[in-house]
């Protein structure tokens, strides 16, 4: 009925869970579905600052009851929104595509693959002009048949086996459209700068097993930086600086990037040992430079990275270098103004070293605890690592994340690409290197298989 389709509704935004990032899908209440008159495979247009298709799916059960919808970070970037902000959607009805441009949304990878794949791909997905996609699943674009792809297949396997994000360049017939078997699809070689440059990097759903942190985050960094104007309404200061402890490979780096890219804010780091290295006087001056640049960028993050090493107590260290580095930290700190909106966050590994005046109110005042994963957490790294990842069957994450104990994040990237390399290896005697030709059989055939996990484990 067209008065039912532009019956529209508005409704809050939440963060999809990572296994569900790449996927298209908009999570939605029983009851929004009922009152929109929507069933579960419809396609609703999710309008924010943007608008973007997506296929509406039923909620988790632990949402049923709540009034939001779950997107994921592409999503979000591509309806031009953040979680908590309220978007409007209706029912619309996708178009069969004549024609579909595809480029790479990634300015370091050159693809030639053969389109024919992306059919695959995003068969029946709803797409728009504009949005940014990503080839996650089972499904992905083969590597090609061209010589240089298969040199930097075989000479960093994890990139063809790995996540690609493109750019929808444009549709025929313009508007919502979905993939059939007789669309044309074009893949771009060249690069796309995708509106959202920073959104197409990494998002919430890119570090995984830390929902809680994540929610932590979102209140102490993100909603201060998106809407300032509440927190001077309100008459509080948001927090400055904020700690963040735990061993290295546990995402801290990754988190802090993800937050800024989030937030829409510019990020900017500084490694605590390099600025150490500097000569005399160098130090202090670099690190001036980067607060004030963040402080020009703002809405911005700044990210210390290793905090110990260029602010450790003072009473314990006899380096004139340290004590002035701490001291200008301090002074730095104690010069950023509420309104600046510029959050420093740093990282260390051993909270106790640093110098207790940092910690005071108004500078790093707060904490958070970012752990060793646990096995649901290491099951979900391994999730967003193998997204891209065709897997054979008999490939079982959740087993993986059984055998890892004691692996940190970084730990389960590094095995994922191990795999990988282990595939290529397998695969090897197949490729014909002289012609340079990967059969589309094998590339049909080329998974990553349990085996290729107790290899790389084994390492
Ligand atoms: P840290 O800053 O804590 O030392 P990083 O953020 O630099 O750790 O992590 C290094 C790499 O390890 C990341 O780029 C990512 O590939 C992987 N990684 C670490 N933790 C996670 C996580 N929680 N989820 C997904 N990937 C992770």
């Amino acid at each position: 009925m067209a008065e039912q389709e532009d019956a529209g509704r508005r409704i809050q935004v939440a963060n999809a869970r990572p296994e569900d990032a790449g996927r298209g899908l908009a999570r939605l209440p029983l009851a929004v579905m009922a009152d929109l008159g929507l069933a579960e495979g419809d396609v609703i247009e999710i309008v924010g600052k943007r608008a973007t298709p997506a296929r509406v799916v039923r909620p988790y059960k632990e949402d049923e009851g709540l009034d939001v919808l779950r997107l994921d970070g592409l999503q979000r970037a591509n309806a031009g929104v953040g979680s908590g902000d309220f978007v409007q959607i209706r029912k619309v009805e996708p178009r069969p595509a004549q024609r579909v441009i595809f480029a790479p949304a990634q300015n370091n990878l050159r693809l030639q693959g053969n389109p024919d794949a992306l059919k695959r791909v995003f068969y029946q997905r709803p797409l728009t002009a504009g949005d940014i996609v990503a080839t996650s699943g089972q499904q992905q674009v083969p590597p090609g048949d061209m010589p240089p792809q298969l040199r930097q297949m075989l000479a960093a396997p994890a990139y063809a086996l790995q996540e690609i994000r493109l750019v929808v360049v444009s549709t025929l017939p313009k508007g919502v459209v979905h993939i059939d078997a007789d669309t044309e699809v074009e893949l771009r070689a060249e690069y796309e700068e995708p509106r959202d440059l920073r959104r197409a990097d990494v998002t919430y759903d890119d570090v995984g097993g830390m929902a809680e942190t994540i929610d932590q985050l979102r209140e102490m960094v993100e909603l201060p930086l998106r809407y300032p104007e509440l927190f001077e309404r309100l008459g509080v200061d948001p927090p400055k600086g904020v700690l963040l402890h735990g061993p290295p490979g546990t995402g801290k780096t990754r988190l802090a990037r993800a937050v800024a890219n989030e937030s829409e804010a510019e990020f900017f780091l500084i490694n605590g040992p390099e600025v150490m290295g500097s000569a005399y006087g160098e130090s202090e001056k670099k690190l001036r430079e980067i607060f004030e640049e963040a402080a020009k960028a703002a809405p911005s993050i700044l990210f210390i990275d290793e905090i110990d090493s260029i602010a450790p107590k003072r009473g314990q260290v006899t380096g004139e270098t340290e004590k002035r580095l701490v001291a200008q930290l301090l002074t730095l700190m104690d010069g950023l103004e509420p309104r600046t909106n510029l959050v420093v966050i740093a990282a260390t590994n051993r909270p106790e070293a640093i110098d207790e005046a940092l910690r005071r109110p108004g500078r790093f005042d707060r904490e958070i605890v970012v752990g060793v994963p646990d096995e649901r957490g290491r099951r979900e790294i391994l999730g967003i690592h193998t997204r891209g990842m065709p897997l054979a069957e008999g490939v079982d994450l959740t087993e993986l994340a059984r055998m890892t104990y004691g692996f940190v994040g970084a730990d389960l990237a590094a095995l994922t690409r191990e795999a990988a390399i282990e595939t290529v290896r397998r695969f090897m005697p197949r490729l014909n290197l002289e012609d340079g030709i990967i059969p589309p059989d094998v590339l049909e055939e080329l998974s990553v298989s349990r085996e290729d996990f107790m290899a790389a484990i084994k390492r």
